[in-house]
C-alpha cells in the first residue's frame, strides 16, 4: 500500500504532536521536526506507548540549509512527501513599548519565515507527489483578534495567511493545496507556561467554556490534508470554541 507521508514541524510537543499522533493513528507515515532532542524522544516514546511510530528529526527552522537537508532526508528515507504541516511556532510576550528589535525578529524568523522556508524545502517533493497538501497552524491572534504583548506574534500569524494565499495560487498547477487552521486557545505546554490566570481568562472568553484540545486542531488539519478537501485551497478554518463571536462581553 502506498502510505501518505506527512512531515510536521514543531511536532515534538503540543498541537504539533497532536497532529502527528492523529496522522500516525490513521496509518500515515509521519515525521516530526523540533529543536530539542529530548522533546523529540519523549514524543516518540509517547507514540510508542500507543503502538504508533514517529520518525524524529532534530532541526532549527531558522537554519534554512539544515531544514532543506532534514526535509530531503525524510523524503528520501520514506519515498516522498505528500503533506507538510507548518506548525512550529513561538509566542513570547512583550509590551510594545518594551519590545526589542531582536524579540520582533526572533518571532518573525520562526513563525513566518520558518513557514516560508519549510514550504520551500518541501516543494520539490510535494510537486512530485501530485497530491501535495500544506496545512499551516496560524492563530486567531493577528488574523482576527489582538492580544496585549503579542504585537510581534500577531504580525507573524497574519503574515502566514498572506503567504498562504499567494502560495495557494502559485502551487495550484501542481495540485498542491495550501490552507491554514486558526486555533483559539488550545491546552498545550506552551499555553500552560502562560500561567493559570491566563488559562482561566481564556476559558471565560470561550462560549463553549473550555480550552481547545490538540485533538480539536488535529481533526481540522487532518480534514484539510484529506483527499475530500482537494478542492479547498487558500482558506482558513477557525477552531476556537466560538471565542471570536461575541459582540459584547456582557
Ligand atoms: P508548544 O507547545 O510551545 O510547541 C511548539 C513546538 O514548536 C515544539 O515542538 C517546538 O520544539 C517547536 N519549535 C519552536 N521553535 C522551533 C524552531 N526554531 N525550530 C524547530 N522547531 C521549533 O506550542 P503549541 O502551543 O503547540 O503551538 C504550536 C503552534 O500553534 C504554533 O505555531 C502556535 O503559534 C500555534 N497556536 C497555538 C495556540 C495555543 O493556544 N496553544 C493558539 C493559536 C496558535 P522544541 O521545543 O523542541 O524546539
Amino acid at each position: 500500500m502506498n502510505l501518505k507521508k506527512v512531515l510536521v514541524t514543531g511536532g515534538s510537543r503540543g498541537i504539533g504532536l497532536g497532529i502527528a499522533l492523529r496522522f500516525a493513528r490513521e496509518g500515515f507515515c509521519v515525521g516530526i521536526v523540533g529543536r530539542s532532542q529530548q522533546h523529540l524522544i519523549a514524543a516518540q516514546e509517547k507514540a510508542a506507548q500507543q503502538g504508533l511510530v514517529l520518525h524524529v528529526y532534530s532541526c532549527d527552522l531558522q537554519d534554512s540549509a539544515q531544514l532543506t537537508d532534514t526535509v530531503s532526508r525524510f523524503a528520501k528515507q520514506h519515498n516522498g512527501l505528500d503533506i507538510l504541516c507548518c506548525n512550529a511556532g513561538i509566542f513570547p510576550s512583550a509590551p510594545l513599548a518594551e519590545m526589542t528589535e531582536q524579540q520582533w525578529d526572533d518571532v518573525q524568523a520562526v513563525n513566518s519565515k520558518g513557514t516560508f522556508l519549510s514550504v520551500k524545502a518541501a516543494l520539490p517533493w510535494l510537486k512530485q507527489a501530485e497530491y501535495g497538501r500544506v496545512v499551516i497552524t496560524s492563530s486567531i491572534t493577528g488574523p482576527v483578534t489582538g492580544y496585549p504583548g503579542w504585537a510581534h506574534y500577531a504580525a507573524s500569524k497574519a503574515a502566514q495567511l498572506g503567504f498562504m494565499r499567494t502560495a495557494a495560487l502559485e502551487l495550484a498547477g501542481w495540485n498542491i493545496t495550501v490552507n491554514a487552521v486558526l486555533p483559539g486557545n488550545i491546552f498545550t505546554e506552551g499555553l500552560e507556561s502562560m500561567g493559570e490566570a491566563y488559562a482561566a481568562a481564556m476559558i471565560n472568553a470561550v462560549p463553549l467554556k473550555r480550552l481547545g484540545t490538540v485533538e480539536d486542531i488535529a481533526a481540522a488539519v487532518h480534514f484539510l490534508a484529506s483527499k475530500e478537501a482537494g478542492f479547498i485551497t487558500g482558506q482558513t478554518l477557525i477552531v476556537d470554541g466560538g471565542q471570536i463571536l461575541p459582540e459584547s462581553t456582557g
